[in-house]
């Protein structure tokens, strides 16, 4: 399982936007991007001018940041999304929603999807009471999601999911405090999803 490993807030102060892909401290003003809104190794008041190309990059390497993705499978999603009906950049957004790690976060079991990744690949989720432990694997309508019965029991887990389950505002995961699962109860829209990057910058460096 290939994954960037580098310094989380560093993207977000290169990229100019706030990824949260440090779960909890992202909602504080320890805050990386908050504090120093301006690219590392630059002064507050530099101010580049972007080609278009460097613009669109920059859009794919927000979603690839954003979703844990490297390239070589960044582009197999976007090959996959080509194929799909409808558009491109749309189909792109939704499979990467489906990833496993992306629903655990959203359904507030992990603060981060650093955090659901390793969640997923330690063997700590089940998809309709299986144990699935590939970050990538694409969630289904109607699956159910949920949560090792060692996990279900730290009590460190039961406060952060309380926590994260109330900040979330995915609609189509329907989340059972109770019992600890998560509904994938729809194929969410692109409208729906409202990512942090423009999908049709993607598709047009990919296109060029
Ligand atoms: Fe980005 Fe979160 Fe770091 Fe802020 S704390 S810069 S949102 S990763």
């Amino acid at each position: 399982m290939a994954v960037y490993t580098g310094p989380a807030c560093r993207r977000c102060r290169a990229l100019g936007v706030k990824l949260f892909l440090k779960g909890e401290r992202c909602f504080t003003d320890k805050c990386a991007f908050e504090r120093r809104p301006y690219p590392p190794g630059k002064s507050r008041n530099t101010r580049r001018k972007l080609s278009s190309y460097a613009l669109h990059l920059a859009e794919k390497q927000k979603a690839k940041a954003v979703y844990g993705v490297l390239e070589r499978q960044f582009r197999r999603y976007f090959e996959e999304a080509k194929r799909q009906k409808g558009e491109t950049g749309a189909n792109l957004v939704i499979l990467l929603e489906r990833r496993l790690d992306n629903v655990v976060y959203r359904a507030g079991f992990a603060s981060s999807r650093r955090e659901a990744r390793r969640l997923v690949a330690h063997g700590h989720i089940k998809v309709n009471g299986k144990k699935v432990n590939i970050p990538s694997y694409l969630v289904k309508k109607g699956d159910v999601v949920s949560v090792s019965d060692k996990m279900k029991s730290k009590e460190e887990f039961k406060q952060r999911f309380e926590e994260n389950a109330r900040r979330s505002s995915a609609s189509w995961i329907v989340v059972d405090m109770d019992n600890v699962s998560a509904t994938f109860a729809d194929i969410p829209t692109r409208d729906d999803v409202q990512p942090p990057f423009n999908e049709n910058a993607i598709v047009e460096l990919y296109s060029k």
